[in-house]
């Protein structure tokens, strides 16, 4: 029996160099060859969220969750006004540790499936002095896209900064940080950036680092504070040993080598591919006859597909398509959790992995009493990826 497929929206099937590189003999972390890796990761992350020197990479040891909170802990001062853009549970985590952090906290809330668009931003951000906006790339848990350039847009324009979850977002969905303006952009490895979890990937606009310098109060996390944190993320670039807490080496051994990958498909041509293999899914999963979380395609992301069980289905059907061959991931949000199931394609996703997905789900649809035409799903993706080869 063949290993089935990982198809969650996180952790993703990595590939056999990423995990040949995680699987080296560990280097000290003040070798000068981890050094030199580690400082072009760190340049190779500006060039992935595509931004210029100007912005400070950080690599830390810790998962998404560090990354959401390392943003908070340096931004966030108590008695800051922060709207948070509220497309699901991932932007609600954020909420409550912007909450943790002293700040007070305006959810701008869609229900779910929902998105908020920028107009809705901007008509918000009159109502009082918000320093910050926070703002979820992709919320996981419903599959909702949001316009990250319009809403980063509509808060440089009222004064305040943008802080972006882009865990389930990074190196898949369109992101151009510095030209949409994002201060803050953050993801974790183990989703479209291909490795596995463990680390937290934050790069900083010169505009967060001017808020955090202007602190009135220390950042009340220790581990978080860019204070540790920059001058040896400095060293590590200038390929120099430094050392504050232990990074995970053998991590950044293996996102050397996924950045490396990324950049040598190009960007454009990885948001592309996203774009067409997550278009193909959603073909196939209408094909089917299952609706989606996400209410308009417009504001549907590419990295995930978040199908509604149909009539007479339910999260069993998950047992049936892992027996097929393809492993995906049960309801997230409170509201609609039993609801719909979801299927993760970013990363070093590729055509053959789609196609065995959706093979593996109408299988599992059959067996789970759903009456489907086989290649139903099949045909749709395939005339979609035809269309667009
Ligand atoms: N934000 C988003 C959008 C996520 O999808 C996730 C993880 N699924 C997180 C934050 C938290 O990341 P982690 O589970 O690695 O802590």
């Amino acid at each position: 029996m063949t290993r089935p497929l990982l198809m969650i929206p996180g952790p993703i099937e990595f590939s056999e160099d990423v995990l040949a590189a995680m699987a080296q003999p560990t280097a000290s972390h003040v070798d000068p060859a981890f050094i030199a890796i580690f400082g072009q990761a760190l340049t190779d992350l500006r060039a992935v969220f595509l931004a210029d020197d100007s912005y400070q990479p950080l690599i830390l040891a810790g998962s998404g969750t560090l990354a959401m909170d390392t943003a908070a802990a340096n931004l966030v001062e108590g008695g800051d006004r922060v709207l948070v853009v509220d497309t699901g549970y991932f932007s609600q985590r954020m909420a409550a540790i912007c909450r943790r952090y002293g700040g007070i906290v305006d959810l701008l809330s869609a229900p779910p499936g929902d998105t908020i668009s920028a107009d809705q931003v901007a008509a918000q951000l009159p109502q009082a002095a918000y320093a910050l906006v926070a703002v979820t790339h992709v919320d996981t848990s419903t599959g909702v896209l949001t316009d990250v350039a319009g809403i980063s847009a509509a808060a440089k324009a009222a004064g305040a900064l943008v802080i972006v979850d882009g865990v389930c977002a990074a190196a898949g969905e369109e992101m151009r940080q510095q030209a949409w303006g994002a201060d803050v952009y953050f993801t974790a490895s183990q989703k479209a950036i291909g490795v596995p979890p463990g680390l937290a990937l934050l790069l900083a606009s010169p505009a967060a680092l001017g808020k955090w310098r202007a602190r009135r109060t220390p950042v009340a996390s220790y581990y978080s504070d860019w204070a540790e944190w920059l001058p040896i993320m400095a060293a590590y670039e200038g390929r120099r040993p430094a050392y504050f807490a232990t990074p995970a080496v053998n991590l950044i051994v293996a996102l050397g080598v996924s950045l490396r990958r990324i950049l040598a498909e190009g960007m454009d041509d990885v948001f592309a591919r996203h774009r067409l293999l997550g278009d193909a899914v959603k073909a196939g999963i209408a094909a089917l006859g299952l609706g989606q979380v996400p209410t308009q395609p417009t504001h549907a992301a590419h990295t995930l597909t978040c199908p509604r069980y149909p009539a007479g289905v339910d999260a069993s059907l998950l047992a049936h398509v892992r027996a097929a061959g393809a492993i995906l991931a049960g309801g997230l949000h409170p509201a609609i959790r039993n609801d719909y199931f979801r299927i993760g394609h970013m990363g070093a996703v590729t055509a053959n992995d789609v196609l065995a997905t959706l093979a593996a789900l109408e299988r599992g649809l059959r067996r789970a009493g759903y009456p489907v035409e086989p290649g139903l799903a099949l045909a749709a993706a395939q005339g979609v990826m035809v269309g667009g080869a």
